[in-house]
């Protein structure tokens, strides 16, 4: 049975409204609006036992047609990972290693690897990607908790398009905070962002404004170092993604009230209205990938 949360998970409001009901892949998906600091969440949704059953294999195979990589797949992760590594290059200058959580074929790692020289460890729940990246040389887990058990800490952890499938980011990324970066490191988050990517997927419990996601962020004990809202890979024109580059900070004592986030569904109606007259307009103009459209359609 799917779950119901009876609070929001970054203020703790109990009232919400809902903001979107649709099928995704024969599934039903309702996602509420948070009455009092905005947050996007999915309710009811996938348990957490659904959702291990659902990432060791069904995931790869509904949204691709098969569990392991495909090229497209390959290509897109590899023109995202070179614009992640550029983004990160204007920010931070020499890192020793890094932990990508859900590490997918483990591109970004072998991209980060190139260009800063960092060891690389990556967690990825997919067994065939895991097996990929594995067979790429890269040291990949199935796992947090086994790399939990070394008891390594990393300059660098990302979790690029991963924080939106997690049951709690909050809690999440402040135990990345307490066992996995070290003190003075950097912890790199791309997200989509709701006011103009379709985002109401069955596996998307999230759905991100750079402002809540900010104060996710925040909760956890991050401070957001950069922020980029832009969709690279797949367009120039619109942001379908938030991309943040945040470092942990003391905690405050006082109770933890996030700045809320105001006329979420206004700004997402504006937004696809927008992107609707971009895409319809000028379809060749704003697509980056315009030799493969699929991804247009996909990415939307
Ligand atoms: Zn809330």
């Amino acid at each position: 049975m799917p779950e119901e949360l009876r609070s929001c998970p970054l203020c703790g409001h109990e009232r919400s409204n809902t903001l979107d009901q649709r099928e995704h892949l024969g599934r039903p998906v309702t996602n509420r609006l948070c009455a009092r600091c905005g947050l996007v969440f999915q309710s009811p949704r996938m348990t957490a036992a659904e959702a291990q059953v659902h990432y060791a294999a069904e995931y790869r195979r509904i949204i691709q047609g098969r569990e392991a990589p495909i090229a497209k797949d390959l290509d897109f992760q590899t023109r995202r990972a070179d614009w992640l590594v550029g983004f990160l290059r204007r920010k931070v200058g020499r890192l020793e290693c890094h932990l990508d959580i859900g590490c997918s074929a483990g591109i970004l790692l072998q991209r980060t690897r190139e260009a800063f020289g960092v060891q690389t460890v990556g967690v990825e729940p997919g067994q065939a990607y895991r097996e990929y990246g594995r067979g790429q040389g890269l040291e990949v887990h199935a796992a947090l908790e086994t790399v939990e058990a070394t008891g390594q800490r990393f300059d660098l952890v990302s979790l690029i398009h991963v924080l939106e499938h997690l049951p709690d980011p909050a809690a999440t990324l402040a135990g990345l905070r307490q066992k996995q970066l070290t003190p003075d490191g950097w912890l790199l988050v791309e997200v989509p962002n709701v006011y103009i990517h379709t985002s109401f997927e069955y596996e998307h419990l999230f759905s991100f404004s750079r402002r809540t996601l900010t104060e996710m962020l925040g909760k956890a004990g991050f401070r957001v170092a950069a922020v980029r809202v832009q969709g690279r890979p797949l367009s120039q024109m619109l942001p379908f993604y938030i991309t943040v580059l945040a470092r942990p900070q003391k905690l405050s004592r006082r109770p933890f009230r996030p700045r809320p986030e105001r006329f979420v569904a206004g700004r997402r109606r504006l937004g696809w209205l927008f992107k609707k007259i971009v895409t319809r307009k000028l379809p060749r103009r704003w697509w980056l990938l315009m030799t493969i459209e699929s991804y247009a359609q996909e990415g939307q």
